[in-house]
């Protein structure tokens, strides 16, 4: 079984050629005749990427099947051109032991639209006292490479320095959600004039910024690498490039999520929960800011943060609802309204933020790889030309919790593959 891509544009530049995926592999680029077997998708005007890759998606599976499972969220990621997605540990039980991560990995394999890795907590039950078995997680079959608390930070400097030293002799990164819980307490919103006119409690710029500086000080001591989720501040780049900088390439990376991208604390006003996420909408300053770094390159990639709910927790007050939103679905389309359409970045730099760089930073061998003969076909094509309007109820995650419901939104996911496999055709799976 082979497929054709007929008249696609690699990363948008030079002229249309056609794609000829076999055996899992892209085995000829050029003006190709459809072998007897092969299935040609016409994609004339479209943009052909290496299928992308997201460093921080929450599945809920297990515990929280009533908001998402490895299959509704996998189904999610293809829609989305998602070839490889890190699963976050705060699952119920925790992914904190090799049985959890090998349990996450296997039903990814068996759902196989994506490729899931499950990433490890760094300390027991995330309570952020005790340090995680990091090595049976790293030598079990799910080779986890990735360790994080996310939804904790790792407060303790100890911990967290004592995670970044045993982390090298794995080979493995630390991602940390930086955030100096002693600054949060109680805190319901970006601190800032919106917040106070609105009462409620701040979560300050600074809780992030200061644990970012403590991290990036922590791991070149102990000469590790570090990963920074979802930045959300302008004060966060300053520290991002002093350390990069500091440090030379290949030690510090960073992410920042879509919705911090694109939405501000302005939306706080409408009072609706599906705004209410971690770390919070920040200022349209920061957001400016986040949309020059990623540019850049001072921050590396895009990552969703995917944190399905069910309406329960998100349709409640304020106070009491869950933070967090959907993004699996709506990712390259809002890189697409932030950054293509602003001419911050090509479709080669959406490649680079999007696919090359977190496969590199997650150490993964076939993803993100160059559009040529011989590599893994893991591929998504783009219609950059049409648009689509974001309704919850119809993304294949099992919660509806998108910021974006009712926005016209550019960029459409036509097609995805993964090993030459399609997973996702015109909206649909398979
Ligand atoms: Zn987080």
């Amino acid at each position: 079984m082979s497929v054709l891509i007929r008249g696609a544009r690699l990363y948008g530049e030079g002229d249309p050629v056609d794609v000829l995926v076999a055996d899992g592999l892209i085995s000829a680029i050029g003006s190709v005749e459809p072998p007897e077997d092969a299935e040609v998708i016409d994609a004339a005007g479209q943009v052909l990427l290496p299928g992308f890759v997201d460093l921080h998606t929450h599945l809920r599976e297990p515990g929280r099947e009533d908001a998402e499972t490895i299959e509704t969220g996998s189904a999610a990621a293809a829609l989305g051109g998602y070839t490889a997605v890190f699963a976050m540990a705060n699952t119920d039980p925790v992914a904190d032991n090799a049985v959890v991560v090998e349990h996450v990995w296997r039903r990814g394999r068996e759902t196989g639209l994506v490729d899931v890795h499950p990433v490890g907590a760094v300390t027991v039950g995330l309570n952020g006292e005790k340090l995680a078995e990091l090595g049976t997680m790293a030598k079990s079959a799910a080779g986890v490479r990735m360790f994080s608390d996310d939804g904790h930070c790792v407060a303790d400097p100890l911990i967290m320095r004592r995670a970044l030293e045993y982390s090298t002799a794995l080979n493995a990164v630390i991602a940390q959600h930086a955030e100096e819980p002693r600054l949060t307490v109680g805190a319901q919103a970006h601190e800032g004039e919106i917040a106070s006119r609105l009462g409620y409690a701040g979560w300050p710029a600074s809780a992030e910024e200061s644990i970012v500086a403590r991290d990036c000080l922590l791991a070149q001591h102990a000469g590790a690498r570090l990963h920074v989720c979802h930045v959300s501040t302008a004060g966060t780049v300053d520290v991002l490039r002093w350390a990069k900088n500091r440090q030379g390439p290949g030690f510090i990376s960073a992410e920042v999520t879509p919705h911090h991208l694109l939405l501000t604390d302005e939306r706080l006003a409408t009072y609706d929960p599906v705004n209410k996420v971690n770390p919070p909408l920040r200022t349209g300053g920061d957001a400016a800011r986040l949309r020059a770094a990623l540019a850049e390159g001072v921050i590396d990639c895009v990552a969703t943060d995917h944190a399905p709910h069910p309406v329960q927790d998100k349709d409640c007050e304020w106070a009491a609802a869950k933070p967090g939103m959907l993004g699996l679905q709506t990712a390259l389309s809002v890189v697409t309204e932030t950054m293509v359409a602003t001419g911050l970045l090509d479709w080669r730099g959406v490649a680079r933020v999007m696919s090359e760089r977190p496969a590199e930073i997650a150490g993964l061998p076939d993803q993100g790889r160059p559009l040529v003969t011989g590599e893994p076909a893991n591929l998504v094509l783009v219609d950059p030309d049409a648009a689509w309007t974001v309704r919850g109820a119809e993304l294949a995650s099992l919660a509806a919790n998108t910021p974006y419901e009712g926005m016209r939104l550019p960029g459409v996911v036509t097609l995805t593959l993964l090993r030459g496999r399609i997973t996702a055709r015109e909206g649909k799976i398979g």
